[in-house]
């Protein structure tokens, strides 16, 4: 497998990204899940009847990889419900019923005198990743391979979402102040920012932090789909590739989403926990698209209705965005602490064209920026040639749907290499277990 800068040319749609985010007030009810993170679901600490203020701990980090969550609104909790994550599992979340007062918790910004205490920190602030895959963000930091390079994903490659765009314009001292802090307890070389040329605002914050700090670059990468896949980014601005099964760390790389970056530096300045998230509202069925600074825990109703309603009923509704987004079942569902956007699309931003037979074109595996095979893998999983799978790297898979994107047969192929993959990982499984009786 080889890398490349394949991907695709995706319509921009950047409808928000002139639009300062607008803060929302505090909706009624606020629903937290305990798991909006990779990892083992958080622990309810709250019980019903009790009183909480913003900021106040709701559910506490459950073993090594998981994440605390606080409360983002004042009130009593109201009930502690199952959840349906969208990985199909039922959670514990925690519904606040709101008093309107927005009371803020007794809190204090952490002490961060070392790099154990920098991690630690960051670790209670409840943060993970912010770009959409909701990793723990302690975890990265806590690696024992020695880091050359932190790359700063400024890419937002997406259409639509312009969240971190508008992190980078309008926040940029606390990414540079997140430099600084990280640049105390770590022996990290250099800092490098990885932005699309079509942020030509974001792109000259940015190099106002490289100015001042002759440890940071930044990377002004052509605007093509998917420009920020971690790895794609880390092959992109350091030229370093990260191999299967290998991680960012094991090439000396760390990759933070900059407004990650932003929160870290926040937390440490405030201790104010990650509560509130800015998420883009866009999608030609929603009246008002905005950037929305929402408390976590809000309703997508809500938040719809904040940006003026539906001008048509919506055809789907997405968390993230069309590339990689998942459809919302309800609109009673809350942004998350990974939520970037919420889309609403109508039926003709939806339409797929009729399926028709490959043409063996080679068209996708071209498209494919880890130079993958998805025909060959569509073959081979229909025809349940599991084991096979492994050899064409259907494990290293980002799901960045630039095949399907491209197929001119409109060939569902992300959606079967979703299934081949964890086809391939219960084969796997039974394999070792079966090797190991
Ligand atoms: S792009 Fe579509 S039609 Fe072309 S080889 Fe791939 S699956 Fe077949
Ligand atoms: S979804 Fe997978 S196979 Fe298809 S282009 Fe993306 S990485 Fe390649």
């Amino acid at each position: 497998m080889a890398f490349s800068l394949h991907g695709v040319k995706v319509p921009h749609r950047k409808n928000t990204a002139n639009i300062a985010a607008v803060k929302m007030a505090s909706p009624a009810t606020v629903v937290l899940p305990t798991a909006m993170h990779i990892g083992a679901p958080a622990t309810p600490v709250v019980k019903v009847g009790d009183h909480v203020d913003i900021g106040t701990l709701v559910a506490a980090a459950n073993g090594a990889v998981s994440s605390p969550v606080y409360s983002s609104v004042s009130g009593t909790v109201k009930k502690i419900d199952d959840f349906l994550t969208s990985a199909g599992r039922y959670v514990p979340a925690i519904v606040i019923e709101s008093d309107g007062a927005d009371t803020v918790a007794d809190i204090t910004p952490p002490q961060v005198d070392s790099k154990e205490s920098f991690i630690e920190a960051v670790k209670l602030s409840g943060l993970v990743g912010l770009g959409g895959a909701g990793f723990p963000t302690y975890l990265k930091f806590a690696t024992d391979k020695p880091v050359e390079q932190l790359i700063i994903n400024g890419t937002e490659c997406e259409p639509y979402i312009t969240s971190d765009t508008r992190t980078m314009i309008d926040d940029a001292d606390s990414i540079a102040d997140a430099i600084n802090i990280i640049d105390k307890y770590f022996d990290i070389k250099e800092y490098i920012i990885g932005i699309e040329n079509n942020k030509k605002e974001a792109i000259a914050e940015m190099k106002k932090i490289a100015e001042s700090n002759s440890k940071v670059k930044v990377k002004v990468l052509p605007s093509r789909y998917p420009q920020g896949g971690e790895k794609v980014l880390i092959y992109n601005t350091t030229g370093k590739v990260v191999k299967a099964g290998c991680l960012p760390a094991d090439v000396g790389v760390l990759v933070f989403n900059c407004t990650t970056m932003a929160y870290i530096s926040r937390f440490i300045k405030t201790g104010m926990p990650l509560v509130a998230k800015t998420i883009t509202v866009d999608g030609g069925a929603v009246k008002e698209p905005k950037n929305v600074t929402a408390p976590i825990g809000t309703s997508l109703k809500d938040v719809f209705d904040f940006c003026g309603g539906f001008t048509t009923e919506p055809s789907k509704v997405l968390y993230g965005g069309p590339m990689m987004g998942i459809t919302v079942p309800s609109l009673d569902a809350p942004v998350l602490k990974q939520t970037n956007a919420v889309l609403a699309l109508t039926a003709k931003e939806t339409r797929i064209p009729a399926q028709t037979s490959c043409i063996r074109c080679g068209t996708c595996a071209n498209t494919c920026p880890l130079g993958i095979d998805p025909a060959a893998i569509a073959k081979n999983y229909e025809a349940g040639n599991i084991e096979v799978l492994g050899k064409l790297g259907i494990q290293v898979c980002m799901e960045c749907g630039c095949c399907s994107f491209n197929c001119p047969a409109a060939r569902p192929l992300v959606q079967t290499n979703k299934l081949a993959k964890a086809a391939y990982r219960d084969y796997m499984t039974n394999k070792n277990k079966e090797e190991n009786k």
